[in-house]
């Protein structure tokens, strides 16, 4: 059984900052980049198939995030905890922030959660996400230097058992000229690339792209790429490679 209490149990730290002096103008995010469930949450009473799978995090996201970083010089800003314990990526008010199902999984640690608890996982893990992100980008623009942020994320090759052409999309809101370079770029490289597809941007449903880009009027686009490209480090370093000089 999942703990009834889970105050104290947040004890890692709610995200990594990599590369803090990285000299890019493209900050990097990477809000799915870990399937991390404190013990006393018993995974959230999720089998270890379905805790390891994509539900819990972005296969293969954070690898990508880490060789993007490397090769741009760009700052990372990436979660510490599974996605599961709160979406990093959704705004509070969204049903699914934290969330009772995933495709076709229950989560029966997130079912009837107590107030409380709800309100320690925002406390120690979200905010504390989104303020980190918020003082990145304040400073950078203190200092007067450009910031375009990127976040990095995976998706599944089948949904609901519908395959999914895409081999990356492009996602964005108002940054739609940065966007469309992006997608220009990755098209002459070949393989169906999405723009705003397999999903969009919603501000009821996303949080970094609207809140941190649209909304300060930062460039932002979120990448996804199909997870069965980023199951190799070779596969990792190529998209790396080819995305990076578009960003
Ligand atoms: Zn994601």
């Amino acid at each position: 059984m999942p703990a009834s209490t889970e105050s104290g149990i947040y004890r890692e730290a709610p995200f990594r900052l990599l590369n803090p002096q990285g000299r890019s103008p493209v900050l990097l995010v990477c809000e799915h980049a870990s399937r991390y469930i404190p013990a006393e949450l018993a995974q959230l009473g999720l089998d270890d198939a379905a805790a390891q799978e994509h539900i819990a995090w972005d296969i293969g996201a954070m690898a990508l995030a880490e060789a993007l970083a490397e090769r741009l010089d760009a700052p990372l800003l990436a979660a510490g905890y599974s996605r599961l314990l709160i979406d990093l990526n959704r705004p509070l008010a969204a049903p699914d922030s934290i969330p009772g199902h995933s495709e076709v999984y229950p989560i029966p640690g997130n079912l009837g959660l107590s107030e409380a608890n709800r309100r320690e996982r925002q406390a120690r893990l979200f905010e504390p996400f989104h303020r980190a992100l918020a003082e990145l980008i304040d400073q950078r623009q203190a200092a007067g230097r450009p910031t375009r942020l990127v976040g990095v994320h995976s998706f599944t090759p089948s949904y609901r058992g519908v395959s999914r052409p895409w081999i990356a999309g492009v996602l964005y809101g108002r940054a739609e000229g940065y966007a469309r370079r992006i997608v220009d770029g990755l098209r002459e490289g070949g393989g169906e690339i999405g723009a705003n597809q397999p999903y969009d941007i919603d501000p009821a449903e996303d949080m970094t792209v609207p809140v941190h880009g649209d909304e300060r009027g930062i460039d932002a686009v979120l990448l996804e790429i199909r997870n069965d490209g980023l199951r190799e480090a070779a596969a990792i370093q190529a998209w790396a490679e080819r995305l990076a000089p578009w960003l």
